[in-house]
């Protein structure tokens, strides 16, 4: 007897690119029936007009913090209610919690909303060290960061982020140097940008010789948030051309025209603010007593020294050129999802349900299959998660349920918790997870640690 037999869905079949129409059931948290059957089962939910999803895969997100006396899930409760099923944590160079660390807080509450996929990251290794944001790394150092990356690769990391522009010390000698510790081919690296705006070029160029000289699987992060103001149609044609020579690399997305960062962080310094800001009136801060206020000089002056971990949000980046980075027939949908202390920017809460009801229903501006492909099979490919994002027999029983007329993201700039409309199932190892867009397990999730390749 099957647990759960989902019924009368629309459903991607990627290796014949396109939706099709049937019954899927699954036993024992794997999809052990497609057809058109009705074999007995447990659970029956009816999906007549809805699409049937494989379980959204966030390649791009950074984990709550769970540390301190009442850890809670707050990212990790918005990736699931917005039908994500499985998130990479760790991005940027930035890792909240060393993984040993991290696993056990999960254990604590008893696993998570969602399944986490973990990436090592560089910088916060090199702050475990103590060193400064332009301090260049001694030979001794270097050492000491690839003991620490080592470590966090044999707790089950799924490859090395790099967070180039909040530690400019860091140089592509130290880069390639720590890419070489990721010797399995199922590993990935990623990497925030050495510069955006008009750095933005000359930064692809760096990370796409980064990826060919290192040889690994190579994420460049967040693209939009490096090239979407004025850069994107070159930056796209130029990736477009290094991935037909190197097709190890790849990048990733999200769907808003406002960037978010540390106001504490590199990226505020007078120097680094010339690059890329004209207005400082399009930065607004996110925490009080500064919640939703735009910047003046002294305002950032003040924010930076007395609130460097507030997140700032910059309005900056160019509508058209969002829309030509997630339209592109490269790369794939990233949230970026940040938060401090429960406030932020609302990536983390609308990404997934705001590309499929923005610009695939509203503007057509892509495909529902190619949209759900870059959701889906794509990062689980680059993370190396074979039995994810797909439907076929075998595969995990992570689904999302929606309906493509009414699936929109909820949350705004002022008001980040709101929920997502048009999600009515999501699916998490063949259990129900939420049920008519409610929350009824929020633990399902678990910590999937990297398996190397068979030979
Ligand atoms: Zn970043």
């Amino acid at each position: 007897m099957l647990d759960v037999l989902i019924i009368n869905g629309r459903y991607p079949d990627f290796r014949c690119e396109e939706l099709k129409t049937g019954n899927i059931g699954a036993e024992k948290g794997m999809i052990t029936y497609i057809g058109t059957q009705m074999p007995p089962a447990r659970h029956t939910i009816d999906a007549a007009d809805r699409i049937v999803s494989p379980g959204f895969i966030d390649i791009h997100m950074h984990e709550d913090d769970l540390r301190g006396e009442t850890p809670q899930y707050i990212i990790g409760d918005m990736m699931l209610k917005m039908g994500v099923t499985t998130a990479c944590g760790g991005n940027c160079g930035i890792q909240q919690q060393r993984l040993c660390d991290l696993k056990t807080s999960m254990d604590h509450l008893g696993g998570s909303p969602v399944n986490l996929v973990m990436f090592a990251g560089y910088n916060q290794m090199r702050y475990l060290l103590g060193m400064g944001h332009n301090e260049p790394a001694s030979p001794a150092q270097r050492r000491a960061l690839l003991t620490l990356l080592k470590e966090e690769l044999e707790e089950g990391a799924s490859g090395i982020s790099f967070g180039i522009e909040y530690d400019p010390a860091m140089t592509d000698a130290d880069i390639l140097e720590a890419l070489t510790l990721l010797d399995d081919e199922g590993y990935l690296a990623s990497a925030h940008f050495r510069e955006s705006g008009t750095g933005a070029i000359a930064s692809i160029e760096e990370m796409n010789r980064l990826a060919k000289e290192s040889g690994v699987k190579f994420q460049i992060s967040h693209l939009s948030s490096c090239a979407a103001t004025g850069q994107m149609a070159e930056s796209l044609q130029l990736i477009d051309e290094m991935i037909a020579e190197n097709p190890l690399l790849d990048f990733d997305t999200y769907p808003y025209n406002a960037f978010s960062t540390l106001i504490g962080s590199e990226v505020f310094e007078k120097e680094s603010l010339d690059q890329w800001c004209e207005d400082i009136g399009t930065i607004m801060l996110t925490k009080e007593p500064y919640k939703n206020v735009f910047c003046t000089e002294e305002i950032l002056e003040e924010a930076r020294t007395k609130y460097p971990d507030m997140l700032a949000v910059g309005f900056i980046m160019n509508e058209d050129e969002i829309r030509a980075a997630i339209c592109d027939k490269h790369g794939m949908i990233g949230s970026d999802g940040i938060l401090f202390g429960g406030d932020g920017h609302p990536r983390a809460s609308g990404t997934f349900p705001r590309v499929l009801g923005k610009y695939v229903r509203e503007e057509q501006a892509l495909s529902l299959l190619d949209a759900l492909s870059k959701m889906t099979i794509k990062p689980a490919d680059r993370l190396s998660l074979s039995g994810k994002g797909r439907i076929e027999l075998g595969a995990d029983c992570d689904l999302t349920i929606f309906d493509e007329k009414t699936i929109i993201d909820g949350a705004t700039y002022e008001e980040i918790h709101v929920q997502p409309q048009g999600i009515d199932y999501v699916i998490l190892g063949g259990q129900i997870a939420m049920d008519h867009g409610v929350v009824v397990n929020d633990r399902l999730g678990r910590f999937i640690p990297f398996r190397r390749s068979e030979v």
